[in-house]
């Protein structure tokens, strides 16, 4: 019998634990890691204490080529998968090449989102998900003191404590779409709302951005229903959206990330989503949970690993742990005191 491929699309959290657990349970599978990113796995968590200088680039990042050449891992960094064929186990690569697996994971994390009522704005606004994107807040920070964040999620959070940290003036708008995916109401609001401002951080109650312009290279004016707001740079948070536009049609189940059973399988054999992008069955709640942070992602790419290989683990999670946030079953390793 010919070796086994396994392929695990993804290079975050969950992508490497699966990866290092494949290899610490004795597989000798072929293992292939595609990333779209061209840099290493890094830790998105990390992303705001390197803005904020308290820690170097090199931190961010939580492997050494040189790992995955001793674990014979085949490493294929700036390779997007634009497509899959379950039926005949083929991943489509951006360059256009085929590759096939015997086993995949799939652990594509999620992406920074902006409701399409702003993409209109997007290009005058930063979003925080990867190293990238952290060297231009970087960049525009050392030209200016005053960021307005628009959003609500915890990921906007830990940047507005590393800004704070850097003595920066922060504007906060926060409305209906913040809180992704967790569902917007009054007093999720008044919670966050009251934090920031006990924090020094000045809340913009609005409903609606009516018009942003840019005035010069430092200085944007905001119009909203209510004030019109100035200053040097915006910041978009509402959330991270699971990264599987590119699975839409393929056949897998997608809610608010891919389905998988309590054994983290889809309904392709072999198959199995973890972390940020996947949506987890818990049989005593019938109902599917979201994952929120690396520490979640991380177990459940190594239960999906042992699966891959023949275990049948299930991701126990106790019921009383998931928190029901307006009907949307939430598990999260990240809590984020602020
Ligand atoms: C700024 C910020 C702060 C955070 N702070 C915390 C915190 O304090 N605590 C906490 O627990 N969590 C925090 N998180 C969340 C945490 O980082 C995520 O929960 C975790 O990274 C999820 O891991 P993952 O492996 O599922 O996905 P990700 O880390 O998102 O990794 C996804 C991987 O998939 C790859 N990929 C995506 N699509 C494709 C494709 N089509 N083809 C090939 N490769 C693809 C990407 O390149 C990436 O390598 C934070 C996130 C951010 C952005």
């Amino acid at each position: 019998m010919s070796r086994q491929s396994f392929v695990i699309i993804g290079n975050g959290p969950a992508a490497n634990q699966a990866a290092e657990s494949l290899r610490s349970q004795g597989s000798e599978a072929k293992i292939t890691m595609l990333s779209k990113d061209s840099f290493r796995g890094y830790l998105p968590h990390l992303l705001p204490d390197f803005i904020s200088g308290s820690i170097g680039e090199e931190s961010l990042y939580f492997r050494p080529h040189a790992y995955y050449k001793e674990k014979n891992i085949f490493l294929r960094l700036g390779q997007k998968a634009v497509g899959i064929d379950f039926s005949k186990r083929r991943i489509f690569l951006e360059h256009r090449e085929v590759i096939s697996f015997d086993g995949l994971i799939i652990a594509t994390g999620g992406k920074p989102r902006i409701p399409e009522y702003y993409q209109l704005f997007e290009d005058l606004m930063l979003t925080l998900k990867t190293p990238q994107d952290a060297k231009l807040w970087i960049s525009k920070l050392k030209s200016v003191d005053s960021i307005l964040m628009l959003g609500g999620d915890l990921t906007s959070l830990s940047l507005t404590r590393a800004l704070l940290k850097m003595g920066k003036t922060i504007q906060f708008i926060i409305n209906e779409d913040s809180f992704w995916p967790i569902p917007y109401s009054e007093e999720i609001y008044k919670a966050v709302a009251q934090r920031l401002e006990s924090k020094g951080v000045q809340v913009v109650h609005c409903n609606k951005i009516r018009r942003v312009t840019q005035i010069d290279e430092n200085l944007i004016e905001v119009d909203t229903d209510t004030c019109s707001v100035r200053t040097g740079a915006i910041g978009a948070f509402f959330g991270l959206v699971p990264d599987v536009r590119f699975l839409v049609r393929s056949g897998l189940d997608i809610d608010r990330g891919i389905l998988v059973d309590e054994f983290l399988k889809t309904r392709f054999e072999d198959v199995f989503a973890v972390g940020d992008c996947a949506q987890v069955y818990h049989p005593a709640l019938r109902n599917y949970w979201v994952s929120i942070g690396y520490q979640n992602a991380a177990t459940l790419g190594k239960i999906a690993a042992s699966n891959l290989l023949g275990s049948d683990l299930e991701a126990l999670v106790a019921p009383e742990s998931i928190l029901d946030v307006g009907g949307v079953k939430v598990n999260t390793s990240w809590w984020t005191e602020f």
